[in-house]
């Protein structure tokens, strides 16, 4: 596997497999590498000849009083994990190569960017949008790997893409989870022993929801359940509870249409998120 640092070089490795016809897939991530990120490698290596990952933990996509100091760094173990998966290229550039001096370009993705995490995390979806963005022309890779845990930036990122004529195909991978439900993410190392107990929670409420509201129960006490429900078993705070059309991300009145529930709450510090189908 090569390690590259530059978009000289990345270009320069990409360039040459474009060249002999082969196609490349890419799989975007902030590293901490857990079997959820693996499993979009995975899914790359199925469905292309070339895979690059992509290593960057993205400063734009953090809030004044979020965690981008102590989110978790573990390089080595990324890259020896990647190795042994098999990818083909990792492209680890450090902050100045992303945001060289001067950089004053941003992508916003009016609308679906505004709400739930982008109304809950100001400017969230700004600094997603823009990293894709670099990331996607930087590489051109035939298809981009997403996972749905991300539901919503999974959508920012089609819309950007189409909106932008970038031409990549955008693929979801599923949800990776723990045997007890909870959602495979990076930041649940942040979480305490008793809270890991709880965790799990978040998944059986949106579950026991989606399960509620396909027999026929009324949305808007489905998620008035789910916010007592989750407070009741230790959250400390929900950022909000939704459910939302999967095609046009609007609240749904009905499940005539596919559905998501989607959730962000607080447990302690940690903030988690999650969505299940309807
Ligand atoms: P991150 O490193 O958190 O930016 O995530 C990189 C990619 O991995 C994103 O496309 C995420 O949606 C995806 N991802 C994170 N956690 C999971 C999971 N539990 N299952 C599937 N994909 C995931």
């Amino acid at each position: 596997m090569k390690i590259v640092h530059t978009i000289e070089d990345l270009r320069t490795e990409l360039l040459i497999w474009r060249q002999a016809g082969e196609t490349i897939g890419l799989v975007p991530t902030m590293g901490a590498l857990h079997d959820g990120h693996m499993s979009l490698v995975s899914l790359s290596r199925e469905k292309t000849q070339r895979t690059c990952v992509t290593l960057f933990i993205n400063p734009k996509q953090f809030g004044e009083n979020e965690d981008f100091n102590t989110y978790p760094r573990n390089k080595k173990d990324d890259a020896k994990k990647l190795k042994s998966a098999g990818v083909d290229i990792l492209f680890q550039p450090d902050s100045r190569v992303m945001y060289p001096q001067n950089f004053s370009t941003s992508v916003s993705v009016k609308g679906l960017g505004d709400v739930l995490e982008g109304q809950a995390r100001p400017g969230f979806f700004i600094g997603v949008a823009t990293v894709v963005t670099k990331l996607l022309i930087q590489s051109l890779p035939n298809i981009a790997f997403f996972g749905e845990k991300d539901f919503q930036q999974l959508l920012v990122i089609k819309r950007l893409t189409r909106d932008l004529n970038i031409p990549v195909e955008i693929e979801a991978g599923p949800i990776i989870r723990e045997n007890d439900g909870l959602a495979l993410s990076s930041r649940n190392t942040y979480l305490s022993p008793n809270e890991r107990i709880i965790a799990p929670i978040l998944y059986g409420t949106i579950s026991q929801i989606a399960e509620q509201v396909s027999r026929g129960a009324a949305l808007s006490d489905q998620v008035n359940w789910g916010r007592s429900q989750l407070l009741q078993a230790g959250f400390t705070f929900v950022d909000y509870l939704s459910i939302r059309e999967t095609e046009t991300f609007s609240e749904a009145k009905d499940i005539s249409r596919p559905a998501r529930v989607l959730v962000a709450a607080f447990l302690g510090k940690t903030r988690l998120i999650d969505n299940v189908l309807i």
